[in-house]
């Protein structure tokens, strides 16, 4: 309104003064000689003044366009208002129906346990509650692992009947009331809680004039609970404790049509009968004599040890101190786990050994078989429980530097894309050996911050998001420059939304979805922020998640996973058996030579037993970290840091080569444009990343001469270039101004520049966050305002011996031309058309608080490595398969050609680990049919 009449008064005022000056012109004339003078200075005061009221005229309209601006975005703040209310509805509705479906899952799972329960004979059911009963002792969160660990815990009617038995046995529950001495009345600390030495003394006390002594109590204690957990409903009168063991009826399977299950029944009907139950309890009351340790002491109930710190904070080390704060919490045992857990006795441990082994050696004579998929259902895990052919050599520890000598599948890695594959191959009915040559699992999947990619996922269809397929192949086929492989490029987009599924399915939640530069959709999927708005570790909880149902498996002893192991070699070994080598019959098709660590440290290794398999998945990660493999692929970047562990030394593109495979774009390492320089270390080889996010919330580069010099939005490749370009001091860069020199072979040494944010930016990237990168890490150091960034800026310059001297005028005239860029809503010299903060403050006030980081780029990924075939088999010099090789992950080439999309990486690792662990399972099976046939024939 002010402004409408401020323009209308002047457009009046205009035309009155233009009249009055065209009035004024012919009188000037008229006026004697002596008034011509001052009539003149008079019509000049007045033009001057026109023109005044004309610059006024035109600030009366960069006003009006602003507000028209401010009006469209109130409009637009509308919108998106009212589109996210209809979001949060329709997501309480999603909530909502997930919840009924979660209720049926629940339902079905229910029934299947039933069922399962029902088709078992007694003595299988009775095995299954010692066995979960043992596998909870060892792994608390055993629910966790498969179900996700906010999830639910695991309440099968097998741990209800775990529970029953130990009730039976007369073990009181966790938290009884303490028995009182007979005498004195007094709770005696040695009662407090009762042995289960004891627990079994008083039950054969009651069972004292029995006639029926001949079979020790406790194994018809047994064999009283087997009938009643198969015939829950039948009359308590006629089998009351203490009575004779009904007679059984060994049900028919109510899923006989289920291979898993028919595997299961004819295992069952080898488990160990009521002899060998007899000889073990006679065995366990002799052992009473010696008292044994309470397992409530020992700790049964430990979380698995975290393999890896999450966050940001997992990009240099597995061992940070943040990792306590971001871990998730260990899920706290529930009511039931917790009796289960505390009262899981030595007795029922060393019996579930021995069954165990007992299951084994008998296995092992017959030849070892696995049902095939049985993940996720508990009951069905429990059923290869069951039928698990190495539970006794798996013992208590999961993972191990020991080398169990034979596999079917040896999957080389232990990143994202080894753990697929090792589940995968396992699903598909292998004997699977991880092998690592870290102490921990986890490589440089676990360091992963943005996110994961995938098309149709779950996040996606509640977003309505019209992505697709071919779209996906697009964007990643235009970033990889003309040297993807298209056929795998389509496998990766296909099989991508199923591959953020498969994740989800291990209880990591991959809500959010981000847009990344050079996607056409947002598809990069990762975990909402916390409650308290810091962001979650995507890398670290994904590897958590798959790495703590591995270790459950290997718990089970369906996998071996042997850490802080080598492979330093692959050959081909004697497959089949021949009249001259018939002591190979047996041996896989390949030696693995495993060097494992000596002591704790992995710098020193020793030579160890060779494992055998049938198949080999080579899953080893890319070789940023290799100077050698730079020196020789990329020599102009060999002096770089990386943000890559020191364990991406590239030796899995050597072992695929000894196996005939073959390479392809290893000259192709893609450059991350911020890698943060730690000020007490700044010449350390591997940094931290600085990531996108933090540019994407506001923050400023500038060079040591206090100017900007590049869009900070733009591409990777495009501000890395500008860095080296304009933000180095190293003479040898003059040539790069030169356009036809490629920017990289006359890169400079020293480039570095300055990231600058204020609180605005900061608020926008998450205070949280920032705070580890600024409090944690201190990366960031808080200046004053231009002045405070001036001389921090000087600072550096003389600590590097640069003789440049920035005047505070300087970086103040950098940033004030920022903010009119930003204020104007115009690109500015460096073509950035987004700006999603100002930084007035800075210059309005001197101590306005600024943060400083610096920077430089850092040798991030390496886009070339081994060839593979759509399902992830190696291929060699002649494009033709390779038999029993497969590779996946950062290891193999193909899926990025030149430059890698964002998000691609953690995407490729999931669907071709996967892929590649089928392939390998497929393999091992047939190689073992094999090796049959050619020794039937000797
Ligand atoms: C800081 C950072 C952030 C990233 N952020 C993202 C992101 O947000 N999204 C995305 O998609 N990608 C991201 N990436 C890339 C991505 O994390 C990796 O490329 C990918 O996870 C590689 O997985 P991998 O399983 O192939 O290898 P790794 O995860 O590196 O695992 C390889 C494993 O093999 C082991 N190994 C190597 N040689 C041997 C041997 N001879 N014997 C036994 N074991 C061996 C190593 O110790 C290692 O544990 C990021 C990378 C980094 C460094």
């Amino acid at each position: 309104m002010a402004v409408r009449q401020l323009r209308e008064a002047f457009e009046g005022f205009e035309t009155s003064l233009s009249s009055l000056v065209a009035a004024s012109r012919p009188l000037a004339t008229d006026v004697d000689e002596s008034n011509q003078e001052a009539v003149k200075m008079a019509v000049e005061e007045l033009l001057s003044k026109q023109t005044e009221l004309t610059q006024a005229a035109r600030h009366v309209d960069a006003i009006t366009a602003m507000r028209t601006r401010i009006e469209k975005r109130k409009t637009r703040l509308a919108e998106l208002k009212q589109r996210s209310s209809r979001l949060v509805a329709e997501l309480q509705a999603s909530a909502l129906q997930i919840e009924t479906l979660m209720d049926q899952a629940d339902k079905k799972l229910e029934d299947a346990n039933h069922a399962m329960s029902a088709a078992l004979p007694p003595e299988q059911v009775v095995d299954y509650a010692y066995r979960l009963a043992m596998a909870r002792s060892i792994n608390a969160p055993f629910g966790w692992n498969y179900a996700g660990r906010h999830e639910r815990p695991f309440p099968t009617e097998l741990q209800l009947k775990a529970g029953k038995l130990v009730e039976f046995a007369g073990v009181p529950p966790v938290k009884a009331t303490k028995p009182k001495d007979q005498d004195t009345g007094k709770t005696t600390a040695k009662d407090e809680e009762p042995s289960v030495s004891k627990a079994a003394a008083r039950t054969a006390e009651q069972a004292a004039g029995d006639d029926e002594g001949a079979l020790p109590l406790t194994v018809r204690q047994v064999a009283f609970l087997t009938h009643e957990c198969t015939h829950p409903h039948a009359d308590a009168h006629a089998h009351a404790p203490g009575g004779p063991p009904s007679k059984r009826v060994k049900p028919e399977p109510a899923l006989s049509d289920s291979d898993a299950l028919s595997d299961a029944s004819s295992a069952v009907t080898q488990l160990p009968n009521e002899d060998l139950l007899r000889r073990l309890a006679e065995e366990v009351e002799q052992e009473e004599e010696t008292p044994m340790p309470n397992p409530t002491a020992s700790g049964p109930a430990k979380a698995p040890e975290p393999t890896a710190a999450p966050l940001e904070a997992m990009q240099n080390t597995h061992d940070t101190g943040v990792k306590q704060e971001e871990e998730p919490n260990a899920e706290e045992p529930t009511e039931h786990v917790e009796l289960v857990m505390t009262v899981v006795p030595p007795m029922i441990r060393h019996l579930g050994t021995r069954l165990g082994a007992a299951a084994a050696e008998r296995t092992a004579a017959t030849g070892w078989r696995l049902a095939g998929a049985m993940y996720p259902s508990p009951v069905l895990l429990a059923s290869l429980l069951a039928m698990s052919s190495f539970t006794a050599a798996a013992g208590a520890a999961s993972s191990s530097s020991t080398i169990v000598p034979q596999a079917h599948v040896a999957v080389i890695g232990g990143g994202l894309a080894g753990l697929a594959a090792t589940i995968e191959a396992q699903r598909n009915g292998a004997r699977v050996t991880l092998v690592e040559k870290e102490a921990r699992i986890g490589g440089n999947s676990a360091k992963a911050t943005s996110g994961m990619n995938g098309v149709h996922s779950r996040a996606q269809r509640l977003a309505e998001s019209q992505d697709s397929v071919q779209t996906f192949v697009n964007d990643t086929l235009r970033a990889g420059r003309g040297l993807c492989n298209e056929a795998l490029v389509d496998v990766l987009a296909q099989h991508s939304g199923e591959a953020v599924d498969f994740v989800e399915s291990f209880g990591v939640q991959l809500d959010v979805l981000s847009q990344l530069g050079g996607h056409s959709f947002a598809r990069t999927h990762r975990e909402a922020n916390t409650p308290e708005g810091r962001p979650k570790p995507v890398g670290f909880d994904i590897v958590a998640a798959l790495r703590g149902h591995v270790e459950t498996l290997a718990q089970l002893g369906l996998v071996h996973i042997a850490t802080s192991s080598r492979v330093a070699g692959l050959s081909r070994a004697h497959a089949m058996p021949t009249e001259s080598n018939g002591a190979a019959m047996g041996r896989g098709q390949f030696q693995v030579n495993i060097e494992t660590a000596v002591g704790e440290s992995t710098a020193r290794m020793a030579q160890a037993t060779p494992l055998l398999a049938d198949a080999v998945v080579l899953a080893t990660g890319g070789y940023s970290s290799s100077a050698s493999k730079l020196h020789e692929h990329a020599p102009w970047l060999e002096d770089l840091a990386t943000t890559n562990g020191p364990w991406a030394q590239g030796e899995g593109l050597d072992l695929g080569l000894s196996l005939g495979g073959m390479t392809e774009h290893l000259d192709k390492v893609q450059v991350h444009p911020t890698g943060f320089v730690d000020p007490t270390n700044p010449a350390a080889r591997t940094l931290f990343l600085a990531p996108e996010a933090l540019r994407g919330a506001g923050a400023l580069l500038l060079n040591n001469m206090g100017h900007r010099f590049v869009d900070e939005l733009a591409p990777r490749d495009t501000v890395t270039g500008s860095i080296w370009r304009y933000a180095s001091y190293d003479t040898d860069s003059e040539n790069l101004d030169d356009p036809a020199t490629p920017v990289h072979e006359q890169r400079p040494t020293d480039a570095e520049a300055f990231l600058v944010m204020n609180k605005a930016a900061i608020k926008k990237f998450g205070p949280s966050a920032f705070s580890f990168y600024s409090k944690v890490k201190k990366f960031f150091t808080e200046v004053s305002g231009t002045t405070g960034l001036a001389e921090y800026i000087n600072g550096v310059n003389q600590e590097r011996q640069y003789p440049i001297h920035v005047e505070e005028r300087i970086v103040r005239d950098t940033i004030e031309a920022y903010n009119r860029a930003a204020e104007h809503d115009f690109a500015d010299a460096f073509e950035k058309q987004t700006f999603p903060v100002n930084y007035n403050m800075a210059v309005s006030f001197g101590d306005h608080p600024l943060f400083v980081a610096r920077i430089k780029p850092v040798v991030h990924y390496t886009m070339g490595g081994l060839r593979v075939s759509p399902e992830g088999q190696l291929l060699d010099t002649h494009n033709q398969t390779i038999d029993g090789v497969f590779a996946a992950g950062e290891v193999s080439s193909g899926v990025h050609g030149a430059n890698r999309l964002a998000g691609n990486s953690l995407l490729e690792c999931v669907v071709f680990g996967r892929l590649a662990g089928q392939g390998a399972a497929a393999a091992a099976t047939k190689a073992t049919a094999d090796l049959r046939h050619a020794h039937d024939e000797l």
